[in-house]
């Protein structure tokens, strides 16, 4: 019998209960993995809250991030075999020792990567790669900040700006996280609980602002962010960490000079078989040249979900987290 944490009632993380599941064999086009490995990220809190709605309604098994075995292949599975290594990040239910997947879903992980750090980068890594090089083709020539800068995005966004030639500006909650933060890309990294980020950003950029903010902190940071951004650039906001942004006038965009706006989501950015696999490879090469490292710093018992999301919750934890089953 599989294990999985059953979302029975939304609620805090009391609600995160392991449960004995009985797994069907893989239906047509899917896969059973065993998985190794599973990825904690900040949008199984939005879930387990009911901030996003789960598709299957209650009760479900929380997750999107993951990495495991191929037990066994359904039919008209093509392209994966049983012993395969392979790895996800948008397919719901990942909070379970076993489970089916979408074959669709998945994408085999190189040899030179563990499962472990699969399972802790996928669905981070592949938002830092859409943000930097598509949402908003970062380069030499540009400056950007980026909330959240020790956080599990924030970590392999700093690293792989760097490696971009941007100057990169980032905002963490602490010391320690700003420490973190400067050894993995960051120029400068700003307390957002005790400066003043507009003033800060100001100062580093001789005046002019930045050309791209990466707002993943939401109504804690709204509408300072677009006062960090020089006329004409952009406001990326990506994430609802303090609560959602309320709504607002879209004039706001011309006052603060003409800024473009976006609310991108990693699933608009790997929707077909081809994006995901740009977007996975992409990734993968960077971690495969070290330039970018992936910090595994929080590593739970599956069972613990709960402890894990606490922990989340409440900004203890930086750069990436497991929940192992
Ligand atoms: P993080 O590891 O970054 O954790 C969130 C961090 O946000 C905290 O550590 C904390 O850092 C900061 N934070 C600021 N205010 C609060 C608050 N009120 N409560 C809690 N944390 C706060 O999480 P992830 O790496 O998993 O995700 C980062 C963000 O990116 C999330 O908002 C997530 O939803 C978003 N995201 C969006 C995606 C997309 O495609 N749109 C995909 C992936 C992630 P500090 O202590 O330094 O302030």
């Amino acid at each position: 019998m599989a294990q999985a944490i059953v979302v029975r009632e939304l609620g805090g993380p009391e609600v995160l209960k392991m449960e004995g599941v009985t797994l069907a064999p893989p239906g047509p086009g899917e896969v059973q993995i065993r998985q190794v490995a599973i990825g904690l990220n900040f949008i199984d809190v939005y879930f387990r809250t009911g901030l996003y709605k789960s598709a299957t309604g209650l009760p479900f098994v929380p997750g999107k991030e993951g990495a495991g075995i191929i037990t066994a292949v359904g039919d008209g599975v093509r392209l994966f075999a049983v012993g395969d290594r392979v790895a996800y990040a948008s397919a719901d239910g990942a909070y379970a020792s076993e489970r089916n997947v979408e074959a669709s879903q998945l994408v085999k992980v190189p040899d030179g990567i563990s499962l472990e750090t699969a399972a802790a980068m996928m669905l981070k890594g592949m938002t830092a790669q859409y943000l930097l090089n598509q949402t908003f083709q970062v380069g030499p020539e540009t400056a950007l900040l980026f909330h959240a800068a020790a956080g599990g995005v924030g970590l392999i966004a700093g690293q792989w700006a760097k490696a971009l030639g941007a100057i990169v500006i980032g905002t963490a909650g602490s010391q320690e996280k700003i420490e973190l933060a400067l050894a993995h890309g960051y120029d400068h990294v700003i307390n957002y609980n005790t400066e003043n980020f507009v003033e800060r950003v100001r100062e580093l950029t001789g005046g002019r602002g930045v050309d791209v903010v990466y707002d993943s902190v939401g109504r804690d940071t709204f509408p300072a962010s677009l006062d960090c951004i020089k006329p004409r650039g952009m406001w990326v906001s990506f994430g609802n960490s303090s609560g959602p942004v309320d709504a607002f006038n879209i004039g706001i965009l011309a006052q603060k000079g003409s800024l473009f706006a976006t609310r991108p989501t990693l699933f608009g950015y790997i929707a077909t078989r081809p994006a995901l696999e740009a977007c996975a490879n992409s990734l993968f090469d960077v971690v495969q040249s070290n330039k970018v490292r992936i910090n595994i710093n929080q590593t739970y018992p599956l069972a613990e979900a709960g402890r894990a999301h606490t922990d989340l919750e409440s900004r203890r934890t930086s750069g990436t987290t497991l929940l192992i089953p």
